[in-house]
């Protein structure tokens, strides 16, 4: 790690008492940071630990945007985490699928912006179920986040695969709680949208005992 010595040597006035990447007793030195106080007897080191020793934390390709509510009831759904996350980067979700997911899910309808935001709005509540796109949706973020500790997979129904059909299994159209989000924003809560009101045969909300809005209805 970078750091600074001072080194109890006799002063030298040239920046060249030292050569770039020189060990010395106390590292390898930079020479960008190298300084020579002229006149103070003292001469400023700064140096840097190999760079083949750093230990570089992997990075992701996208931002690690963590779900809400993970390992609860009320975990966000995979359409309200992708919106997000195109949301954290200020592009439209449709630009975030044909720039990013496109090309990993490799579909070409989305390849374009027209074809892109017919495509999400015709089938893009899928990635909440449990079929193909939604398990594509899964190793994509997988690939482009960086690992699969998030647990992405738990924003969508894949976790029910085995159990239900998957016959309209989830909503083509938003549902809320007006509730939820009212105690949220009160709160100071970000607002997301739970994977529980994606499920086309949850009615009600949990929390609230109150029937769900849907653009149909409200
Ligand atoms: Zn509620």
């Amino acid at each position: 790690m970078a750091g600074q010595v001072q080194a109890p040597n006799t002063c030298s006035t040239t920046p060249t008492c030292r050569e770039n990447g020189e060990t010395t007793q106390w590292g390898k030195v930079a020479i960008r940071s190298l300084s020579c106080k002229r006149g103070t007897g003292m001469k400023v080191i700064s140096r840097t630990a190999d760079p083949t020793e750093l230990s570089i934390p992997h990075r992701s390709r996208l931002y690690r945007l963590k779900p809400i509510g993970a390992k609860t009831p009320l975990v966000e759904s995979m359409t309200g985490y992708v919106g997000r996350l195109a949301e954290a980067y200020d592009v439209p979700v449709q630009v975030l699928f044909r720039n990013e997911l496109g090309p990993l899910l490799a579909r070409p309808q989305l390849y374009t912006a027209n074809h892109a935001a017919s495509f999400l709005r015709s089938t893009g509540h899928a990635i909440n179920g449990k079929d193909h796109l939604a398990h594509d949706t899964i190793l994509a973020l997988d690939t482009l986040l960086g690992g699969y500790d998030l647990h992405l997979h738990t924003l969508t129904m894949c976790a029910w695969a085995d159990a239900i059909s998957s016959h309209d299994l989830v909503r083509a159209i938003r549902a809320w709680c007006p509730v939820c989000y009212q105690t949220w924003l009160e709160a100071g809560q970000t607002l997301y949208e739970p994977l529980l009101w994606a499920v086309t045969v949850v009615t009600v909300c949990p929390v609230h005992n109150q029937y769900l809005k849907t653009f149909s209805t409200s």
